[in-house]
């Protein structure tokens, strides 16, 4: 599936005794110019918090694992946490293996010219019955920890979320001899979509969001005859997420193409009371990204999410940054969890 591990002690050999393992990580990969923290930051405590706990000699009383999870973003294929997702199996490998990118390339050839065999895609439990506990730290996406002034907060749930496709088809005919009531353009529904799922969303008190259109033929002087678009939708509320993708429906007069869905995700809540009051009652908060400990959480595995401050909260974007002393403020908190987790 794409999916990184790395244990100290024997994670089966733990399953085995009924304690499985304590597991950390995060993903490496990105979105089209994305930043550096969104992933590694979590990755990459993972490894410095274990080396600060192995200066203090502390003894894990469980294995530790790291996992980095492939294709977090969905940048190529389309699926968001498609590595989570498939090791949990709430993507099924058949529908995995036929995604195709921009250029036409299925997973399942992507996966063949990497040098892995496709066929052994699917649900995972030897892989998943070793993840006792996930710890997932993140950079945090938006300001509230700038807000309130805290370098480290806990997460308490992850919004419901979900990628819809809008296929708008038009005639393409020449821009400059084609009267304009004889068009029959589709980027003027794909402007509509644009505009309703905005004012939708202020209306539902949601986020919605229009980031990725293909265009065809994509010529200046080409009325289209094809617009596909990309909707992403967002909130604390299900139905009012759902409400606004209707809407946006409604306003172009086509189906919206449901590409994938995470209903709301409560984290742990014994795991995230204990980790907050441990880290010194550090705040607790929601977030409307989506992330792979969402997906094991929803799977069953007890687990919990730190955030590290994010000075201006922008994020999938090069300006995304932490300062050095939050990063390690991180990652002594990890330590923190891990000590009293394993
Ligand atoms: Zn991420």
């Amino acid at each position: 599936m794409g999916n990184l591990w790395a244990w100290t002690g024997d994670p089966d050999a733990a399953v085995a005794a009924g304690r499985p393992g304590l597991v950390l990580g995060s993903h490496l990969d990105s979105v089209p110019d994305g930043g550096a923290f969104d992933g590694p930051l979590g990755v990459v405590s993972a490894f410095a918090a274990l080396d600060l706990l192995r200066e203090n000699d502390f003894k894990p009383s469980r294995p530790i694992g790291i996992a980095c999870f492939g294709d977090e973003e969905g940048a190529r294929f389309g699926i968001a946490c498609a590595g989570s997702r498939m090791l949990t199996g709430v993507l099924d490998a058949d529908r995995a293996r036929g995604l195709r990118d921009a250029g036409g390339v299925s997973m399942a050839e992507a996966m063949a010219a990497g040098g892995h065999d496709p066929r052994h895609l699917g649900r995972d439990d030897e892989t998943l019955r070793r993840v006792g506990t996930f710890v997932e730290l993140h950079v945090e996406q938006g300001r509230a920890l700038v807000d309130v002034d805290a370098p480290v907060g806990v997460a308490s749930s992850i919004w419901p979320h979900g990628r819809w496709r809008l296929d708008l088809t038009g005639r393409a005919d020449h821009a400059g001899t084609t009267r304009l009531e004889d068009r029959e353009d589709p980027m003027l529904r794909l402007a509509a979509a644009i505009t309703t799922a905005r004012e939708a969303a202020r209306r539902h008190g949601t986020v919605a969001t229009v980031g990725k259109v293909r265009v065809e033929p994509n010529g200046v002087n080409a009325i289209p005859s094809g617009v596909t678009a990309w909707l992403d939708a967002r909130g604390a509320d299900a139905d009012a997420v759902r409400a606004v993708v209707a809407e946006v429906s409604g306003a172009v007069g086509t189906d919206a193409v449901e590409e994938s869905w995470t209903a709301s995700t409560d984290l742990d809540a014994g795991l995230r009371h204990r980790l907050a009051s441990l880290l010194g009652d550090v705040p607790v908060l929601a977030t409307g990204a989506g992330h792979d400990a969402g997906i094991l959480s929803a799977a069953g595995v007890p687990t919990a999410m730190l955030f590290v401050r994010n000075p201006t909260g922008i994020s999938h974007s090069p300006a995304e940054h932490a300062d050095e002393d939050d990063c390690l403020a991180g990652v002594r908190a990890l330590a923190r969890a891990v000590e009293e987790l394993a």
